[in-house]
């Protein structure tokens, strides 16, 4: 597991930006479920469009299986305001902050020499279009899949880590989550 002095230099590299809540879990702890893919299949108009969406991210089992190849899993929220929140334009809008942030975040994990899979709220946004499924993924070391594309229960992951699901009317909630597993 990760060493308690890399720990302390996250956190502290952590203070300067802008996350809201963090918590640190085992691997193991994520809940996976085939409903979460059902969702994204019949909702959500990032499916099949993506290598960081499904099906182009593989099977919940193949996802499951990604994921057990970690020890650690850490996982923080972002929030920002908008004007309402059922518009879907504007919520949306506030991902690419989401998005850095989450990239930071695997940078400082990387950075201590930790391996890492970081997965956030919604699809890769790293190309302007995605390479999907023409040809292979241009930046496999830096896309970032979506959480619930993976399969994972995303209230579940809060309610274990102790993190708020919801931070008000009005308030978009992002989630990030960093697996790590220290390199030998
Ligand atoms: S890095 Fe580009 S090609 Fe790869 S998943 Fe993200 S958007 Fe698609």
């Amino acid at each position: 597991m990760i060493k308690e002095t890399t720990r302390e230099i996250i956190e502290e590299r952590l203070a300067d930006l802008p996350v809201v809540q963090y918590a640190w879990l085992e691997a193991d702890e994520l809940t996976f479920s085939e409903r979460v893919r059902k969702i994204c299949r019949d909702e959500c108009p990032r499916y099949g469009t993506s290598w960081a969406c499904p099906p182009g991210v593989g099977t919940v089992k193949e996802c499951r299986e990604a994921c057990g190849r970690y020890e650690g899993a850490f996982v923080f929220t972002t929030i920002a305001e908008v004007s309402d929140i059922e518009n879907m334009e504007e919520t949306l809008g506030t991902r690419r902050g989401h998005e850095e942030v989450t990239g930071q975040i695997r940078g400082l994990f990387r950075e201590c020499g930790l391996e890492t899979l970081a997965l956030s709220g919604d699809s890769c946004a790293r190309c302007e279009k995605c390479a999907y499924p023409d040809g292979p993924c241009r930046y496999p070391k830096d896309m970032i899949p979506c959480i619930e594309g993976y399969g994972i229960v995303v209230p579940s992951l809060a309610e274990k880590a102790g993190i708020e699901f919801e931070n008000g009317r009005n308030i978009v909630t992002w989630f990030g989550l960093i697996l790590f597993t220290d390199l030998p």
